[in-house]
């Protein structure tokens, strides 16, 4: 059984493009298209390249899936608890730069990953400002999240058993991060608190978990 709940420590590998996938990316960004019609853009857009660039789009989907082995980066929860039976239909590919504020970051590899549908609404990640000193080359940028590719996950915050999410040396990408995916609310530290029974007692609902609580409980008296 899978983990309901896990970090992601840092995402090692990111996307390689093939020369006719780069040709194609280096054609769209020397485009006067804008970040939307690039990346999302329809057959009246870009005509010819649509296709091309619709199966690029679904490579790097299936390369992250791997990556990420099933869980948002941001929540730590697999897309299959978060999503439900659906699992893998709620994930989005997540600029973690904004497209709108950084067109140029559009196709950078290191700059996509995929989110859960929570993390990447409006009411969370959404288009907000990650970077807090922009620079022409993408490694070079400061963000005030904890990157996916350039920082290390504990490095910034550490799980708790209790479903908790503690600051390492009072971080403020941690802090920052935690804010922006809402990681402090009732509902997140009480779900993470549920996920880590879950994979304490490998089980995968409420009801498996309740059983194997009272068989604990019910050997442990019988000892
Ligand atoms: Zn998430």
């Amino acid at each position: 059984m899978k983990n309901a709940l896990r970090f992601t420590e840092q995402i090692v590998a990111a996307y390689t493009y093939t020369v006719a996938e780069q040709s194609l990316v280096d054609a769209l960004h020397n485009s006067t298209l804008g970040h939307d019609e690039m990346w999302s853009g329809s057959i009246a857009t870009i005509p010819h390249k649509r296709k091309d660039r619709d199966t690029l789009k679904t490579n790097i989907k299936k390369f992250l899936e791997l990556a990420q082995d099933g869980y948002c980066y941001y929540c730590g929860f697999s897309f299959v608890s978060r999503n439900g039976e659906r699992g893998y239909k709620g994930i989005q590919r997540d600029h973690i730069a904004p497209k709108s504020l950084y067109k140029q970051f559009t196709f950078q590899s290191r700059n996509l990953i995929l989110a859960c549908s929570k993390c990447n609404s409006s009411d969370y990640k959404g288009d907000t400002e990650t970077v807090e000193k922009a620079s022409a080359e993408y490694d070079k940028c400061d963000f005030n999240i904890i990157h996916p590719y350039l920082d290390k996950f504990s490095r910034h915050l550490q799980l708790q058993d209790d479903g908790l999410l503690k600051l390492v040396r009072k971080s403020r990408k941690g802090k920052a991060t935690k804010k922006m995916f809402g990681l402090d609310e009732t509902f997140e530290v009480t779900l993470r608190s549920v996920c880590l029974q879950f994979d304490k007692y490998q089980v995968n609902t409420l009801e498996e978990l309740l059983l194997a609580r009272i068989s604990k409980v019910n050997i442990s008296v019988h000892k």
